[in-house]
């Protein structure tokens, strides 16, 4: 499993000076049940071996490189820690150095090796981002069930019933005695009651978990009923209501939401476009296109990056004061120097929208094409 502690961890790590592999699987089974990862990591070992064939040998046993040995470790791993049940592997290590680091997950990445200077975080951030945390709410008058879902995956479940209330009255009345209309007035009082309890657990799981969306599951009338028992903030978070039965498999409930929650999500996805483009066409606190969002971020007022799903652009970063430019420069316009490192201006984006706590919305390519490959919204 991934989280954002783990992309934040990633992107701080301190620079082993050593180079860095980053190596990203997808480890998705074709219509014959079986996985194709071995492709792609023949074809990238056979390149660094010819890469290496025309260098001198400089290991000390003289027989195997650092990158063969690495490929030998990754391929152990892959054997023996490897979760079947995952769809996407990430693989740090640095090239004759002692860090090796796997994630697994259950969604597929794209196949990529990159070698560079640090970890490459951009497909972990679209990751984690495109299967967010969410909160799943099952409830009827008795018990709420609250499963904690991420990555299609679930990770925690709850479960709470109400504390019966005792008759407000004449204790010593059977139960025969209670007037009808008396009962029914107990029960909803009763009613209130749980909700209320259910509400307080709802908000303290969203302050626990912090779940970007919440789906509430029960008869149209309880849920419309149970809504008005919580704070706004928490009523806010709910995308998604419909009928189910709270003792209901969990399995069974998170393949039913799935594509009512990938469709929110597109629609999300295309109101923040819709947005972008509004505002970029009246210049009013927006950005569009590589160098001016690149330069935004720089200057720290990006609210929400928007950049391409699996985009790759090259550019190049200022070895003295850090610059990145999308054109390729000989000379930092800033401090005069002219020493230039090749980069990937995507990832360096990625990079400094999460060290600013900046959204991120990865789109298609085809979909921002307008956009020029980048835009974003900005705080000032
Ligand atoms: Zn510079």
């Amino acid at each position: 499993m991934i989280s954002r502690q783990d992309l934040e961890r990633l992107i701080q790590r301190q620079n082993g000076g050593k180079p860095v592999l980053s190596l990203f699987l997808d480890m998705s089974v074709d219509s014959n049940n079986k996985r194709n990862h071995h492709v792609f990591l023949g074809q990238k070992r056979a390149q660094f071996e010819e890469l290496e064939g025309n260098r001198p040998i400089t290991t000390g046993n003289g027989n195997e490189s650092g990158m063969g040995t690495l490929f030998e470790r990754i391929l152990a791993w892959l054997d023996t820690d490897f979760d079947e049940s995952n769809r996407g592997v990430v693989i740090y290590a640095e090239v004759d150095g002692d860090w090796f680091e796997t994630l697994q997950f259950p969604v597929p990445v794209q196949n990529r090796l990159v070698v560079a200077d640090r970890p490459v975080v951009g497909p972990l951030a679209q990751v984690l981002k495109s299967y967010e945390h969410y909160g799943v709410i099952l409830m009827d008058r008795e018990h709420v069930r609250i499963l904690s879902v991420h990555l299609g995956t679930l990770l925690d479940e709850l479960e709470f019933h109400g504390d019966p209330l005792a008759p407000t009255t004449n204790h010593h009345v059977q139960a025969g005695g209670y007037s009808h209309k008396r009962f029914q007035r107990h029960k909803l009082e009763e009613m209130r009651h749980f909700f209320k309890d259910f509400a307080d657990e709802v908000e303290k799981f969203v302050a626990r978990y912090q779940p970007s969306a919440l789906v509430l599951m029960g008869t149209d009338q309880n849920v419309a009923r149970f809504k008005e028992f919580l704070p706004q903030t928490v009523a806010d978070l709910v995308i998604h209501t419909g009928p189910a039965p709270v003792d209901g498999p969990a399995a069974e409930i998170l393949a039913r939401l799935e594509p009512h929650l990938r469709q929110e999500q597109e629609r999300e996805s295309q109101e923040l476009l819709e947005q972008v483009r509004d505002r970029a066409r009246h210049d009013y606190l927006a950005t569009a296109g590589l160098q001016g969002t690149l330069t935004a971020l720089q200057e720290g007022k990006v609210d929400t990056l928007v950049v391409a799903r699996d985009g790759q652009t090259q550019g190049a970063r200022c070895s003295q004061c850090g610059f990145v430019f999308v054109r390729d420069v000989n000379r930092c316009p800033y401090d005069g120097n002219e020493t230039m490192e090749t980069v990937d201006v995507l990832e360096e984006m990625v990079r400094l929208a999460e060290q600013q706590g900046a959204d991120i919305q990865f789109a298609d390519a085809n979909a921002i094409a307008d956009l020029r490959g980048a835009a974003a919204l900005l705080r000032f």
